[in-house]
């Protein structure tokens, strides 16, 4: 008898291959594995809608926990994966068990980087990963607290924003000399800057943290590489992440940042797949090797995986995409700003709404749009299917993004 699919990793990417390997009518045994206490969920709300209240605990859910055992999938919540042992097709437990497999999908996302500062360990001192770290955040948050959050990227910004809507202060720390430095051009990191201080919310650019000062065992500041310390009783640490490739290396696996994956998620070994946030995979569009934090990015490889396992043709190629939501902005952000030579700003940013093109000659590569959904629509669409664009009628925001093309 087959002993069916294993997955490793019971998030956004191994949830989803689990439900789309039954959709597609794979009938062998699905074993989930989870380190998690509870069902697969969606990490977005965490910084976003549900970190303000304005999202439930069960609206987080992947589905319904009923689901996996209706569908006849075996999840096992806070359950570890301690080895692959490849030779033997087994994966090893936490509590000594054994789990034999038939094919395996490693799908264990990543864990959020840590500061090598003193004061690290101190109360009040978090990461936001999981909805665990989401509660503690939350009950942290509200009027007369204040919060420094190290890092300027998306969750630190998005986290920002939530305190305001919580009453709370909010300073931003970012060692690069502007927000957002890492993913996005330097007309959004202005532009998100500026709503973000009107809005109340501070920053200290360019600036590192060389110490958490604390009394009894709690936060009370941080201290800057310049001296100064910014008092505070809370300190989110949103300074990325890591991928969780290390049962994968010791495997003996290929890993370079993530666990390498071919077009179909599959590692070196024909057994194993691995997708998510954990894996280093190829980007047909860009001609490069990448890995992407998304979840677009999840859903794609477990469709990619679950295919390939239950003997469907490949999906085809997906246009990477992503988005934030800060106050009342949604930013959609669509392709990857490779190889570009120029940038045009299609609206004005005075306005709240307008998009920023990065294109190679005519082609548009990516799309950073601002309340602005037809922009980021449209966008995406020319990045897959690389038609030319009137450069001319792409800056003129009266011209409707239907008629764009070159
Ligand atoms: P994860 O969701 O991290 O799941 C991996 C799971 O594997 C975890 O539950 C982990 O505990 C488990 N695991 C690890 N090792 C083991 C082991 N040895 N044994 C058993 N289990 C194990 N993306 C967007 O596209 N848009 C957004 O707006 C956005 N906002 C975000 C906001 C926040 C606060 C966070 C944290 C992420 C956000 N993301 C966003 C990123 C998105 O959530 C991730 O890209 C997505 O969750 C990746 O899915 P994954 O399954 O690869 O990893």
């Amino acid at each position: 008898m087959s002993q069916g699919v294993v997955i490793i990793g019971a998030g956004h990417a191994g949830g989803t291959a689990a439900a789309l390997l039954k959709q597609y009518g794979y009938e062998d045994p699905i074993t989930l594995i989870g380190e998690e206490p509870i069902a697969p969920y969606q990490r977005p709300p965490l910084s976003k809608a549900w970190l303000k209240g304005e999202a439930d605990a069960d609206s987080l859910a992947l589905k319904p926990e009923s689901f996996y055992a209706e569908a006849g999938i075996d999840l096992r919540m806070s359950t570890r994966v301690t080895e692959i042992m490849r030779t033997d097709r087994v994966v090893l437990l936490s509590d000594g068990s054994r789990v034999p497999y038939d094919k395996l999908i490693i799908a264990t996302g990543a864990r959020p980087r840590t500061l090598p500062v003193p004061g690290v360990e101190l109360d009040g001192v978090q990461p936001l990963r999981t909805a665990a770290d989401a509660e503690q955040l939350k009950a942290r948050l509200g009027p007369g607290h204040r919060a420094v959050i190290i890092g300027g990227g998306y969750i630190g910004l998005e986290a920002a924003a939530s305190a305001r809507a919580l009453g709370a202060e909010a300073v931003v720390v970012e060692l690069q000399p502007r927000i957002l430095a890492r993913t996005s051009c330097e007309t959004l990191s202005t532009f998100f800057e500026g709503y973000h201080r009107a809005k109340g919310v501070g920053f200290e650019l360019g600036a590192g943290v060389s110490e958490i000062v604390g009394k009894d065992g709690k936060v009370t500041g941080v201290r800057l590489s310049d001296g100064r310390v910014l008092p505070c009783d809370l300190v989110l640490v949103a300074v990325g992440i890591i991928p969780n490739d290390g049962l994968a290396r010791d495997a003996g696996l290929p890993c370079a940042d993530g666990i390498e994956v071919d077009e179909h998620a599959r590692t070196a070994d024909p057994n194993i797949y691995a997708i998510g946030d954990v894996t280093h995979r190829p980007l047909g569009l860009y001609g490069r090797n990448l890995r992407l934090e998304s979840v677009a990015n999840a859903l794609e490889q477990a469709k990619q995986a679950a295919s390939a396992i239950a003997g469907r043709p490949a999906p085809p190629p997906e246009v990477t995409w992503n988005w934030s939501d800060q106050y009342d902005l949604k930013l959609q952000l669509a392709g990857l700003a490779f190889d570009v030579d120029r940038q045009l700003v299609r609206g004005d940013p005075a306005s709240a709404k307008f998009a920023i093109f990065h294109l190679k000659g005519n082609e548009i590569q990516a799309v950073e749009a601002v309340n602005a959904p037809a922009e980021f629509m449209a966008g995406r669409q020319f990045i897959g299917n690389r038609k030319p664009v009137s450069l001319e009628k792409l800056a003129d925001p009266s011209v409707s993004m239907k008629e764009v093309a070159a």
